[in-house]
């Protein structure tokens, strides 16, 4: 299960004098996949760090399941975020850094989360590069290694930071399918920040259009774009 409510969830900086983002509601419902696209500076990626627990809201309240989140650590959130500079452990290799999340978060044994991580190297198609480092891995050998780390813990809810920016247009389609394939095998509901409104619509059940920290539209792709 995941769904997902942001109930009047407001971030201020600076004491009040930045609002990044104001009075959002939102209900994302299990399994559905959307879309949050807008300009640089509209507040995508604050609201997607408040919902992994990275920032804290100053007022508002975020529900996964029904269970008041807000004040819960982000460690003991059924969420996994994928970042788009990939965030990956530099010294650590591909199994060591798709298995840190396992150890943070679960209580299995080691070879239940070798196996367990074996699993799902081979179902991104990297099963060949688990001793590597990330330097020794290509742009795009990253970004997958960065979505294994987030689908091995088989979290409820996914959360992208545009995690596609960084890679090439070619790249960046094959990409696209693959998550939306991952996304229709896992069923797991995905929250994905862009600002390629192109992407939004090909890749959301719904799309979420802010503007200067506000919920300007929210609905299907062809009804958001049919009155912009
Ligand atoms: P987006 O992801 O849509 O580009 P952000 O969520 O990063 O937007 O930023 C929204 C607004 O909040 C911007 O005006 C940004 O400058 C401001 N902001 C974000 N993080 C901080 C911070 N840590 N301190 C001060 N202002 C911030
Ligand atoms: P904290 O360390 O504050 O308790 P986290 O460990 O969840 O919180 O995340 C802090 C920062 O560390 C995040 O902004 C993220 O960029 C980075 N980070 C989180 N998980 C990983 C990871 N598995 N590999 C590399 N960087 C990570």
């Amino acid at each position: 299960m995941g769904t997902v409510t942001l109930d009047d969830l407001r971030k201020e900086f600076d004491n009040g004098q930045i609002v990044a983002v104001d009075d959002l509601s939102l209900d994302v419902t299990d399994g559905e996949f959307i879309t949050v696209v807008g300009p640089s500076g509209c507040g995508k990626s604050t609201t997607l760090r408040m919902l992994a627990g990275l920032e804290q809201p100053t007022e508002g309240r975020i529900a996964i399941d029904g269970e008041d989140v807000t004040e819960i650590h982000a460690r003991s959130r059924d969420v996994a975020m994928v970042f788009q500079n990939y965030a990956l452990y530099p010294h650590k290799t591909v199994q060591q850094n798709m298995a840190f999340g396992l150890r943070m978060s679960t209580d299995l044994s080691k070879e239940e989360r070798d196996e367990l991580v074996y699993e799902t190297a081979e179902m991104m198609g990297i099963e060949e590069l688990l001793d590597d480092r990330p330097n020794e891995l290509s742009g795009g050998q990253k970004q997958r290694v960065a979505l294994g780390r987030a689908i091995v813990r088989e979290p409820d809810v996914f959360l992208f930071d545009e995690p596609l920016s960084n890679l090439d247009a070619k790249l960046r389609t094959s990409m696209r399918t693959e998550i939306q394939r991952l996304q229709n095998d896992l069923a797991t509901t995905s929250i994905y920040v862009t600002h390629d409104q192109e992407e939004a619509m090909t890749m959301g059940d719904r799309i979420v259009i802010l503007n200067d920290g506000e919920l300007q539209q929210v609905g299907k792709p062809k009804e958001v774009y049919q009155n912009p």
